[in-house]
């Protein structure tokens, strides 16, 4: 703790002839730190996307085994550092929520049905927070590596009836003028590719926006205008796949470098800013049951909460709330000989199951998937597995298919295979009921009760920064 900073809060406690003795504020830790106020200026919303219990346990692990050190998330609880609460995530259609409906509660401060956005059953439409915000002048964006158009970060910016009207919610960004807008989408900017044909990056320069398409505009993005960044079709690439791909990793940015750009150009706004950091792409990599692409997304998601504590740590006018919206799929290292050798495996992998699916056809032969396995994953399936993998080109099984899946891979099938190799295990393939993790940093984390319901939470950044 620093002396300083202790004592311009002690200061705070000194209320008329009642003196608080400031040494009953360690009661709950010696280490916690004491931030200058109680009323953040700055909210940073860092939400991993999916993100169960074993995700974020097994990229700690995995830290800890490659560097010697935790995860920083993880590391806030050693040093006991945050509060820390679990929180009960269910919609008002289901005890399992959806993306849409998990932002809401949060977004809007209303539980709403799987699929809608800040819309109730009766079309009442909930105010989203980032719109309060901005209200009382504070700058106001979002970040992601998936759509800067889906669920999640839109929960926080508007109303829609459905989570699928990506290409209206790109519009409805622009009537409200975010500040800042990063992530990927390009389906629902680009004239070519929506429906209706508009050129939603010209409407947004015309509206004074900086619009940036690679990763090396956007580092040099000037920060006097709000920013629009779209690095990619879809969601972005995965991190694994990103850094084993020298053209990927040139034109696409880090979550980590979006959150530093997006502090950039919000900090010295004098009524501050409110940012959500969102590492979607966890999610995507649990519906795949993919230990690879779970474990690299999760820790470029610690990379980018490493941002935000930074800044909040320099700032001491910043909360910042680190959270999931739903467990997804459930992953963990099992018990078996030789689990952490196992588990070791996958700091040897270089892609993504999904690059891995994408590149095997029908034609192939059992040994070029066998050669594809090796390279990605660096251990040798047996010809057994191979052939029944190449099965499901032949058309003789079809994979689940849904959202996430609309290619029909083999995910399922890849994953138990891999679960030999890597004793990695996945309940299902979709998102759970279990209650998540909820931990807070900084000015105006001290009021967290240690359970809480999603809606609860809407107010309390609300009531926190002094507007409720
Ligand atoms: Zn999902």
């Amino acid at each position: 703790m620093k002396r300083r900073n202790f004592f311009k809060k002690a200061g705070l406690f000194g209320l008329g002839t009642t003196i608080i003795n400031p040494f009953d504020l360690f009661a709950q830790g010696e280490q916690k730190e004491l931030f200058l106020s109680n009323t953040p200026k700055n909210i940073i919303f860092m939400v991993s996307d999916g993100m169960s219990i074993g995700t974020l346990n097994m990229a700690d692990m995995q830290l800890q085994r490659t560097t010697g050190k935790g995860s920083n998330w993880l590391n806030l609880y050693r040093e006991n550092k945050v509060s820390r609460a679990l929180m009960d995530m269910a919609s008002a259609s289901s005890l399992v929520t959806d993306s849409a409906a998990a932002s809401s509660s949060w977004g809007g401060g209303h539980r709403v049905k799987n699929g809608r956005l800040n819309v109730g059953s009766n079309g009442e439409a909930y105010t989203p927070i980032w719109q309060k915000f901005k209200k009382v002048g504070k700058k106001a964006g979002c970040v992601t590596t998936v759509p800067i158009t889906h669920a999640t970060p839109a929960g926080f910016m508007i109303n829609s009836e459905s989570r699928k009207s990506m290409d209206q919610i790109a519009e409805k960004y622009l009537e409200n003028k975010f500040d800042v807008l990063m992530g990927g989408g390009h389906d629902n900017f680009a004239p070519d590719l929506r429906k209706d044909g508009k050129d939603m990056y010209a409407a947004y320069k015309s509206e004074g926006y900086e619009v940036v398409q690679n990763r090396k505009k956007m580092l040099k993005a000037k920060t006097d205008k709000p920013l629009l960044g779209v690095f990619h079709r879809g969601g972005l690439a995965y991190t694994l796949d990103q850094k084993n791909d020298k053209e990927l990793e040139k034109n696409i940015p880090t979550l980590a470098e979006m959150t530093t750009k997006a502090i950039e150009n919000m900090q010295d706004n004098p009524e501050g800013f409110v940012l959500q950091v969102e590492a979607g792409k966890v999610d995507w990599a649990a519906h795949a049951n993919c230990s690879g692409g779970i474990i690299y997304d999760q820790i470029a998601f610690d990379e980018a909460l490493k941002v935000a504590l930074d800044f909040a740590d320099k700032d001491q006018e910043t909360l910042v709330i680190i959270t999931t919206d739903h467990g997804n799929s459930n992953p963990g290292l099992l018990y078996g000989k030789e689990a952490n050798e196992m588990f070791d495996r996958v700091q040897g992998f270089k892609h993504t199951n999904e690059w891995v699916l994408n590149g095997i056809d029908a034609n192939q032969s059992i040994n070029q998937i066998l050669e594809r396995i090796e390279y990605a994953n660096g251990f040798t399936i047996s010809r057994n597995q191979a052939f029944e993998l190449l099965g499901y080109y032949n058309g003789l099984e079809k994979q689940n298919d849904g959202l996430y899946n609309y290619k029909h891979l083999p995910y399922k099938l890849l994953a138990d295979i891999q679960k030999e190799y890597t004793h990695i295990g996945w309940i299902g393939d979709n998102h759970s009921a279990d209650y998540v993790e909820l931990a807070m940093y900084g000015a105006g984390s001290h009021d967290l009760p240690a359970f809480m319901r999603n809606t609860e939470l809407h107010h309390y950044m609300l009531r926190v920064a002094g507007l409720e």
